[in-house]
């Protein structure tokens, strides 16, 4: 594999070995291939990025083809819009499919004329039983199942029945197809699965065409099949289902794709499901599926993430066969990592309070040299401006401050990042005690931040010009939920762990002028603070949502001292 800029080893893994001794043993014929089988039921999320990312991988490094096939078999919950969603996600991850998007729905024709098969072989039969008995009746995992009444009809009544489901002459839920496979068998996937249900609805795709519609292990493996799907990845919970995956296949006599389990990928703080997603949706509670505080692709991209680092964290955790808990620090870290690397520095300030430069002479302003982003000199410096009253941090002054803090304090000296080493010879307070102004002197010597004479100063502060500064408003960023857990959560209770603090609005920032227009293209990292994004769902508004905070050095030192 090439070196693609930014991107971590991979270690190799029991599927890319599987598939190298499949090419090896010339068991394959035809072209590796892999696909992609999300339901438009809702937005992707950073769990379908990992299998994205391997499945077109695979694809790539086998010279083969990779699907976007959508397993779109339930026209109550999906729509139009997921399925545009889904595409958008997946183009921003970076990723192309081959040939055009497919759907299960394409296949409709040929899976109705398979079951009719089915049922003309006595492999299956139409039966009357409710949803709930079927569902009484199918035993547990202790106890086997028992037969429907309705099991032994003949294929020729079978035959029938199923036409006029697919006719439109029976309602929703009097009936549905089902093999006929093993009410006894220890695998409850076996014991008589339906493979269709009646449902009066119009279907994305097919509009009125169907009333009858397959379910999910119907249509998985054989779309596999007809798709010829050499490697038919999935999640580990599909590994029970993979004895009726062969054995449809098998008593169709079809082209059999090789089905592997992976873990997929869990996140602390995170829910990583969509069933769980739409709940959450329901409530109303959140901006919608792009909700920056979301796992969702859409959200990590209004947040300022950027596709590298969802790459590279898939790659660090890689495709094993137990399923883990990943911490969300190590997605938080591999953000850093690349946008270090990538983004642009800019200065903004919080908390603004006014820091008065006495020796300064009023009305003069300066243009200082400022570097765009020391990890990458290409991307050159600007001017900043300076005047003799600019905003700093209200949390980078300190009326009695320990002998550690290297910033503002009365007779300490500091560097005003890029423009001069002042030092501190009071404030001016209002009458509640509250510092309105910090004054200080500077060194005229040391324009561009360092000391004639070498001395050293140890603390380093932004600021932004009181002329020029740009008001903003800022969104503080946590984690959605608090409790670490929160993803295994029912989606009745996953609520129940929101983090009331996740979206902190600051209002009355002030940053460098352009600094939202950069934030717009890209993320950027207001310097000493985080990385920033604006938000695409406010054009008109100077809002930055954090995407991550800076590692701040000072709280370490004060939590190791607590
Ligand atoms: P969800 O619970 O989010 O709805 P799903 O499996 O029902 O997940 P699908 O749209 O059916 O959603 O998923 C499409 C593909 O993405 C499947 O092959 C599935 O195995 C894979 N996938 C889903 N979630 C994850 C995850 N967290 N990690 C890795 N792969 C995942
Ligand atoms: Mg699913």
């Amino acid at each position: 594999m090439p070196h693609e800029a930014g991107l971590v080893e991979r270690p190799e893994d029991f599927i890319r070995q599987r598939i190298r001794a499949d090419l090896d043993s010339g068991n394959l014929d035809g072209p590796v291939t892999t696909r992609f089988p999300p339901e438009p039921n809702g937005f992707l999320h950073i769990g379908h990025a990992k299998s994205i990312f391997l499945n077109s991988d695979l694809a790539r490094e086998n010279n083969g083809r990779f699907n976007l096939r959508f397993d779109d078999t339930n026209p109550l919950t999906e729509t139009p819009e997921f399925v545009e969603s889904m595409q958008t996600d997946i183009r921003w991850l970076g990723v192309q499919w081959d040939g055009t998007v497919k759907f299960a729905s394409g296949y409709f024709e040929q899976l109705y004329e398979w079951a009719e098969e089915l049922v003309r072989r006595g492999h299956a039969y139409v039966d009357d039983l409710s949803a709930d008995r079927i569902r009484e009746m199918r035993g547990t995992l202790t106890e086997p199942g028992r037969n429907s009444p309705f099991r032994d009809r003949s294929p020729e009544e079978n035959l029938r029945l199923l036409r006029e489901m697919k006719d439109g002459l029976h309602p929703d839920g009097s009936k549905v197809l089902r093999a006929r496979i093993d009410m006894a068998s220890p695998n409850i996937n076996l014991r008589d699965p339906v493979l269709y249900r009646i449902a009066h609805a119009r279907h994305h795709q097919t509009g009125d065409q169907w009333c009858i519609y397959p379910m999910y292990d119907w249509a998985h493996g054989q779309s596999d099949s007809i798709e010829r799907v050499t490697h038919s990845i999935c999640t580990l919970e599909f590994a029970d289902h993979n004895p009726l995956y062969q054995w449809f296949l098998d008593r169709l006599g079809v082209y059999k794709p090789i089905q592997l389990e992976f873990a997929r990928l869990e996140l602390t703080h995170t829910v990583l499901h969509k069933r769980v997603l739409r709940r959450i949706m329901a409530k109303g509670l959140l901006d919608g599926w792009d909700d920056p505080r979301l796992g969702t692709l859409a959200g990590l991209r209004r947040r300022g993430v950027p596709p590298v680092a969802i790459r590279n964290l898939c790659r660090q955790v890689g495709v094993a066969r137990a399923n883990t808990m990943v911490e969300i620090q190590k997605f938080e870290h591999c953000i850093r990592e690349e946008l270090n690397q990538t983004a642009r520095r800019r200065m903004g300030v919080l908390d603004p309070v006014k820091l008065v430069v006495t020796t300064y002479p009023e009305g003069e302003t300066d243009l200082l040299e400022a570097v765009n982003n020391p990890e990458d000199s290409s991307q050159g410096t600007r001017m900043v401006s300076f005047s003799r009253e600019v905003w700093v941090e209200r949390a980078d002054y300190m009326d009695d401050p320990p002998r550690r803090f290297h910033r503002l304090a009365v007779g300490r000296e500091v560097r005003l990042r890029y423009a001069w080493l002042v030092i501190c010879t009071g404030v001016v307070r209002d009458s509640d005690g509250r510092v309105v102004e910090i004054h200080c002197t500077h060194d005229p010597a040391s324009r561009g931040g360092t000391a004639p004479d070498g001395r050293k100063v140890r603390g380093t502060i932004h600021w932004v010009d009181s002329r020029t500064a740009v008001p903003a408003e800022v969104h503080l960023l946590d984690h959605l939920f608090a409790d670490p857990n929160a993803g295994q959560a029912s989606p009745d209770e996953v609520m129940d762990h929101f983090n009331p603090d996740s979206r902190r609005i600051v209002t009355g920032a002030q940053v460098e002028p352009g600094t939202l227009e950069d934030a717009r293209a890209d993320t950027i990292q207001l310097e000493r603070i985080g990385y920033f994004k604006a938000d695409s769902a406010a054009p008109d508004r100077p809002v930055l949502l954090r995407t991550v905070p800076l590692r701040d050095s000072w709280k370490k030192i004060q939590n190791k001292t607590a």
